[in-house]
């Protein structure tokens, strides 16, 4: 994931300010959704402790093989492909839980898996970890709770990082080989939004207002945030973000990242041995998890208001 952030000079204060709330033990307000960030927790403590899980490597693999597993007993597929990386060709998979609805649209909820490539002392708890247990968090309440309204599709994307470094394709892998092959098939025009969960189980949580996501969508995101009472957490800070999202916008489909691009003092943990679980907070993952299904059930509603008005229209 690469950024550009804007206003640069305002961290210290927003760091102060997110490390007071986090100890205040603020709690969402009684709209917000119910999510387990406890179980969210879990499973990113789980897929951590497989190690640095770059694709090609033996604990990726195994990781693919645990995923699947999980998976069992939901409507999932595998896509594997061929990345072909300056490192040359490496294989590599993403995965996709699909929850069926009762209208015709699709909501995608989608986040990587993979860590960093040639550090064997980045274990990404947080880059790689919290968003791949988020989705098998939020992949448990679609199974019990299925969609009332556009179908809902958790998708874990491969080789989001970059495998040498982040200039030219060298990046976002498995989103740019999905959103294509969608464009392709025509799957696309049945995407209403993709929403990218990325570096989001920060105890000091503090999600971005990504500046180059899906202006309405973005915003859709933050309002939600600020209805459930999770405004301190989200939509503080601006910033351009190229993440795995930018692949679905590119091939049509409205898409916005969630991320914390604020880990550690002036960002210290980002990419560094220092990415570890002890930096996490299942209370983050509850928050960011609560937020990614009240925006969901707004984009249920808009959905049936935008469908209402072109019945409307065509009587
Ligand atoms: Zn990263």
């Amino acid at each position: 994931m690469r950024s550009l952030r804007n206003g640069l000079l305002v961290a210290a204060p927003l760091l102060l300010a997110a490390c007071a709330h986090s100890l205040d033990g603020v709690a969402l307000n009684d709209s917000a959704p119910a999510f387990n960030g406890y179980l969210a927790y879990r499973y990113t403590a789980t897929v951590t402790h497989f190690g640095p899980r770059s694709p090609g490597s033996a604990a990726h693999a195994r990781l693919v093989t645990w995923l699947e597993h999980q998976l069992e007993g939901t409507n999932w597929s595998a896509e594997s492909f061929t990345a072909h990386t300056p490192d040359g060709p490496i294989p590599m998979t993403n995965l996709i839980a699909r929850f069926p609805g009762t209208r015709p649209g699709v909501i995608v909820i989608g986040g990587h898996y993979d860590t960093l490539s040639h550090r064997p002392d980045f274990v990404g708890a947080n880059d790689g970890g919290s968003s791949t247990g988020i989705l098998l968090a939020l992949a448990d309440h679609f199974h019990d709770n299925p969609p009332h309204g556009p179908s809902v599709w958790i998708v874990w994307l491969d080789g989001e990082e970059a495998i040498r470094s982040w200039v030219g394709n060298d990046h976002t892998y498995g989103s740019r080989t999905l959103a294509e092959h969608w464009e392709k098939d025509g799957t696309a025009l049945r995407i209403l939004a993709m929403l990218n969960l990325d570096m989001i189980g920060d105890r000091h949580l503090d999600v971005a207002r990504d500046t180059d996501a899906t202006p309405w969508l973005m915003d859709l995101v933050c309002n939600e945030a600020q209805r459930i009472g999770a405004g301190a957490d989200f939509c503080k800070y601006s910033m351009a973000v190229g993440d795995d999202d930018t692949e679905f916008r590119n091939a049509g489909m409205p898409a916005a990242d969630i991320i914390d691009f604020d880990y550690g003092p002036f960002n210290e943990y980002w990419h560094t041995p220092k990415d570890t679980l002890d930096k996490l907070s299942p209370r983050s993952l509850r928050i960011v998890g609560s937020v990614t299904l009240a925006t969901v059930h707004a984009l249920a509603e808009r959905d049936r208001h935008n469908a209402g008005n072109a019945h409307e229209k065509a009587l």
